[in-house]
C-alpha cells in the first residue's frame, strides 16, 4: 500500500505564484500535502529529472460524444493519454441527450469530463444547424432543472455562426443571455462566419463569459485590418469576457494571434475544439497547441496558466488547476522532447519548431494513470 507519492527533481510550475523551479511535490490520499521530515515506509518517488510538473491540464473546448454525434472522439485519448485531466465538452450534448452522454462519457472516463450544454436541446446530435430552428431551445424550465441535478455541466454553449443559426440570427444567444442570467453560469460563444456579426454578439457577452476560436482567420473577426480590436471586442475584454483559441479545423490563425499579442497582453485560455476529423490534423493535441503558443513567443508559464489556473477560473471550478494543498491531487508532468516538425495553423501557415511537448506521466485524483516511460526520453535538461 502506497501511502504518499513523491514527485522529485522537476521543474515545478507554480500558476498561482507565477514561478518555475525544482522541488518536491507530495500527494496523499488524492489531495497535494506539503512535503514531511518524517516520510512513512510506503513512499513512492517519481523521478521527475528534466521533466516540467504542473497542476494537470484542462482543456474546456472538446468534442467527445462517441457514438450520438459524428465528431465525437474518445474523452481518454484527448483526456489522460495527452497529460489533459480535465476535459469539457463544448456542446455536443443538449438538455434531451444529457442523460446519454452522462452515461457514456462521464461517468466511465478516467479523465474528468465537464460540459458546456448546449443551448439547443438536440445539441449537436443531428447536424450542425441546431440553432436554425427556435423551437429546439431548451426552455428556462428545462435549464434550471437539469443544471440543479448535474453538477458536471458548468455553463451553456451558442455557436453562433451563419452555419448554424441560419434565419435565427442573433435570437438564440439573447434566450442564452436569459438562461445564464437566471442560472448564474457562463456562456461558452462559438464565432465564426458571421452573421450574426460581432458587432451583435460583444454587447450581450458579460464577465466571465467565454469567446471560444476568438482567433481565427477568418473575415470579420475581433481585430480591423489595422490589426486594431473592434470597439465591441474591446469593450467586451473590458468588462471581463475571456477570450479562448478552440483551434479546432478553421479556428485559430498564428497571424490573428499575433498581431492580437502585439497592441494587447490580456490573458487568453488555450482549448483544442478536437475531434475525430482534426485529431490528426492540424490540432492532434493540447500539448501540440501549447507548443505552436511558445514558438509564437507566448512564454512557458502563460501558456501552462491557460491550460491550468486560467482554464479554472473560467470554468468556475477551484479544486483544479492550482497546487494549492489540499486540492485535488491531479498532475501533469510533461517533457520537452527535441523533434524537428512541422506544425500548421488551420489556415494552413507553417511553423517549424525543434521541440514538442510530450505527456511523462499523469496523475489523476492522486493516482498514476498515465505513465510513458517506454518512450525515448533524451532526459535533456528542462530549460526555460
Ligand atoms: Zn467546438
Amino acid at each position: 500500500m502506497i501511502d504518499e507519492i513523491i514527485i522529485k527533481n522537476g521543474y515545478v510550475i507554480d500558476p498561482e505564484q507565477d514561478t518555475i523551479e525544482i522541488k518536491e511535490i507530495a500527494v496523499r490520499n488524492g489531495v497535494l500535502v506539503a512535503p514531511q521530515e518524517n516520510r512513512s515506509q510506503n513512499v513512492k518517488y517519481i523521478d521527475a529529472e528534466g521533466c516540467y510538473v504542473s497542476p494537470g491540464f484542462i482543456d474546456m473546448h472538446v468534442h467527445i460524444f462517441t457514438g450520438h454525434t459524428e465528431l465525437g472522439i474518445d474523452a481518454d485519448l484527448v483526456g489522460i493519454e495527452q497529460g489533459v485531466t480535465t476535459v469539457a465538452d463544448a456542446g455536443s450534448a443538449g438538455y434531451s441527450d444529457y442523460a446519454a452522454f452522462k452515461e457514456k462519457v462521464v461517468e466511465p472516463s478516467q479523465t474528468e469530463v465537464l460540459a458546456f450544454l448546449n443551448i439547443s436541446r438536440k445539441g449537436l446530435t443531428s447536424g450542425l444547424s441546431e440553432l436554425a430552428n427556435l423551437e429546439d431551445l431548451m426552455s428556462l424550465e428545462e435549464a434550471e432543472e437539469i443544471f440543479n441535478k448535474e453538477l458536471s455541466i458548468v455553463g451553456l454553449k451558442a455557436r453562433m455562426s451563419g452555419s448554424v443559426v441560419k434565419n435565427s440570427g442573433i435570437k438564440p444567444l439573447k434566450h442564452a443571455r436569459i438562461v445564464a442570467d437566471r442560472l448564474n453560469v457562463p456562456i461558452m460563444v462559438h464565432i465564426g462566419n458571421p452573421p450574426p456579426n460581432l458587432q451583435e454578439i460583444f454587447p450581450l457577452l458579460r464577465k466571465g463569459d467565454i469567446v471560444t476560436h476568438a482567433f481565427h482567420g477568418k473575415k470579420h473577426g475581433i481585430m480591423d485590418a489595422s490589426g486594431e480590436l473592434i470597439p465591441e471586442a474591446l469593450d467586451a475584454l473590458k468588462r471581463g469576457v475571456l477570450f479562448d483559441i478552440g483551434h479546432g479545423t478553421s479556428s485559430f490563425s498564428y497571424e490573428t494571434l499575433l498581431k492580437f499579442r502585439e497592441r494587447y497582453n490580456n490573458p487568453f485560455t488555450t482549448s483544442t475544439d478536437i475531434y475525430i476529423k482534426n485529431y490528426e490534423n492540424p490540432v492532434c493535441s493540447l500539448m501540440h497547441t501549447m507548443t505552436k503558443l511558445l514558438e509564437l513567443g507566448v512564454p512557458l508559464i502563460e501558456v501552462v496558466k491557460s491550460v491550468t489556473l486560467g482554464a479554472a477560473n473560467a470554468l468556475g471550478t477551484r479544486d483544479i488547476g492550482t497546487l494549492a494543498l489540499g486540492t485535488t491531487a491531479d498532475i501533469t508532468i510533461f517533457k520537452k522532447m527535441e523533434q524537428r516538425t512541422i506544425l500548421i495553423d488551420s489556415e494552413g501557415a507553417e511553423l517549424e519548431v525543434n521541440q514538442i511537448l510530450k505527456p511523462y506521466m499523469v496523475l489523476r485524483n492522486g493516482k498514476v494513470v498515465y505513465n510513458d516511460e517506454s518512450t525515448e526520453f533524451k532526459g535533456a535538461r528542462a530549460n526555460r
